[in-house]
């Protein structure tokens, strides 16, 4: 048995998602004559209280097409050193948007207002010109770190006051919800755009959304046609994400029980230092110096445990809908049999 926990986005559809893709009605959603596609945006829409809804291929391009449509050339970004719209989308600020970045230092990933508000640029030829801050909740590379909401209640009053947007990349948000309790309808108040990705614990194939105004959403949709990102029958999709917003959502504090439990496994292994705090479905630890995570992650992998390095001396692992009980008890024997 493999116990594969690299990431959240490994999961396979359920028979009972794939009967529900099957079921879809379709058509050409380039033309908007998807239902399902329509129904999808319109329910995610909804239940933020935001205008309007896009269905794209992947994060990344819910991301970058947000990050387009409120920025021009010259402008700048304000987000986390560690935010995955500057880490991990290939360079995409500046390819798409023609944008600096202003890199900022927060614990676990999360920002201060304080913070945000200092690293505004002022009126100055010199400078780029402060446009948006960018969010992430959960915070991947913090460990699934989740923000207060009264942190971003401030920060979003810091943009109000500057004129900046606010932008949330919410690929887990859902994580951070089944959590908190927190209103869905208020983080809908607070961000201008946010997105959501239907492929990560919720455990579709594909597919994320991008909520905003209704103003933000049109020029998204034309960006989303220029980067390829138009999908026709794309129902069969968006029916898989329908689907698990109605059955997989709960379940999700399953993922964040398993992954403490897993955090309580790592702290008796003499060759781990430190386990980062397991608010949601993310474990992030250190292994103990002389040994170094990519020795760690082989010896991993010889016992049929998968994970991912995760910077100097870190491994991260990720809890999901495929990882039960079973691969728990399974995993725990491993974990106490290897030797560094
Ligand atoms: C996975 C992820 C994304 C989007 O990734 P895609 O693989 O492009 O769907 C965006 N932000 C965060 C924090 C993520 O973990």
């Amino acid at each position: 048995m493999i116990i594969d926990l690299r990431s959240d986005t490994l999961t396979k559809p359920t028979p009972r998602m794939l009967e529900a893709m099957i079921q879809a009605r379709v058509g050409d959603d380039v033309f908007g004559e998807d239902p399902t596609v329509k129904a999808l945006e319109e329910k995610l829409a909804q239940m933020f209280g935001m205008d309007a809804g896009l269905f794209c291929p992947s994060g990344t391009m819910t991301n970058q097409i947000a990050l387009r449509v409120l920025t021009q050339p010259q402008d700048e970004i304000i987000c986390h050193k560690y935010a995955h719209i500057y880490l991990y989308e290939g360079g995409g600020i500046m390819a798409n948007s023609l944008a600096s970045v202003a890199l900022l230092e927060g614990e676990y990933g999360i920002l201060s207002a304080a913070n945000v508000e200092a690293a505004i640029q002022p009126d100055d030829i010199h400078k780029p010109i402060s446009r948006v801050v960018a969010l992430e909740n959960t915070m991947n590379k913090g460990g699934g770190a989740i923000y207060p909401m009264a942190t971003i209640r401030e920060i979003a009053a810091v943009c109000h006051k500057h004129g900046l947007y606010l932008h949330l990349d919410g690929a887990r948000l859902f994580n951070a919800l089944v959590e908190t309790g927190d209103d869905p309808k208020e983080y809908g108040q607070l961000f201008d755009t946010i997105s959501i990705c239907l492929s990560k614990g919720l455990g579709c194939p594909v597919g994320s959304v991008l909520l905003g105004s209704a103003a933000h959403i049109r020029k998204a949709r034309r960006v989303r046609k220029m980067m390829g990102g138009g999908m026709r029958q794309a129902g069969f999709l968006a029916a898989a994400g329908l689907y698990a917003l109605e059955h997989q959502v709960n379940r999700l504090k399953d993922d964040h029980a398993r992954a403490r439990t897993i955090g309580t496994m790592l702290n008796e292994l003499p060759w781990v230092t430190e386990v980062f705090p397991i608010p949601t479905n993310i474990v992030i630890f250190r292994v103990a110096a002389p040994h170094t995570e990519k020795e760690m992650l082989a010896k991993l992998e010889a016992v049929g445990i998968k994970a991912v390095g995760f910077g100097p001396g870190l491994i991260r692992l990720v809890t999901h809908l495929d990882f039960d009980d079973a691969q728990m008890e399974e995993l725990h024997i491993r974990l106490k049999k290897l030797m560094p």
